[in-house]
């Protein structure tokens, strides 16, 4: 087997084992603890239950089952759409980001962050990789808005070419479900 194979296959595993980990601290279910992890990510476009379901791969009924349970247990609220009554945004609480302190996410951030490579490079190399391997899956990318093909910055700030909506500052490090590689 090829080593970088080898090398993606052992973190996909480690991956796995920290969110089961994760979960089990917390007495949650590991699908509990990304659907959390994906919306103290996503911005106002995208947390929504059908990006949720986009983004984790998974039906709109687990989704649903899972929304309920996290409501149910204090970690997510949702709120309904001011122009769109049809659409929910879903916000985590102050105890849905605590169940994300000491994540696996936050490990790997600060190894990451302790590491000589060039990040842009690895960066670029792995989201190439991630981008090939979507497209073979018919899967939606997501990105972080601010590396999008329609992210505009004008004197007022930043907008976004695709809705036209001015973004304010906090959303444009998160990700969407409209997002287009440059
Ligand atoms: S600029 Fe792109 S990533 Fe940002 S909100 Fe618009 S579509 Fe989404």
């Amino acid at each position: 087997m090829n080593s970088t194979l080898q090398i993606l296959e052992r973190l996909g595993a480690l991956i796995h084992q920290s969110v089961r980990d994760d979960a089990a601290r917390h007495g949650l279910q590991p699908i509990h603890v990304q659907v959390l992890g994906y919306l103290a990510r996503a911005n106002d476009y995208s947390d929504l239950p059908i990006a949720v379901s986009e983004f984790l791969g998974i039906t709109r009924g687990t989704v649903s089952q899972t929304l309920t349970l996290l409501e149910g247990k204090g970690l997510l609220t949702k709120e309904k759409d001011a122009k769109d009554a049809r659409l929910v945004h879903l916000h985590l609480t102050a105890a849905g980001r605590g169940i994300l302190q000491d994540s696996w996410a936050q490990k790997m951030e600060i190894t990451l962050r302790s590491m000589p490579t060039d990040a842009a490079r690895l960066n670029h190399s792995l989201r190439a990789l991630l981008a090939g391997l979507q497209r073979l899956n018919r899967q939606r990318p997501f990105g972080v808005c601010r590396q999008c093909a329609h992210f505009l910055t004008e004197e007022k700030g930043a907008r976004c070419g695709l809705t036209g909506e001015p973004l304010r500052q906090e959303q444009t490090v998160r990700i969407c479900r409209e997002w287009q590689a440059l």
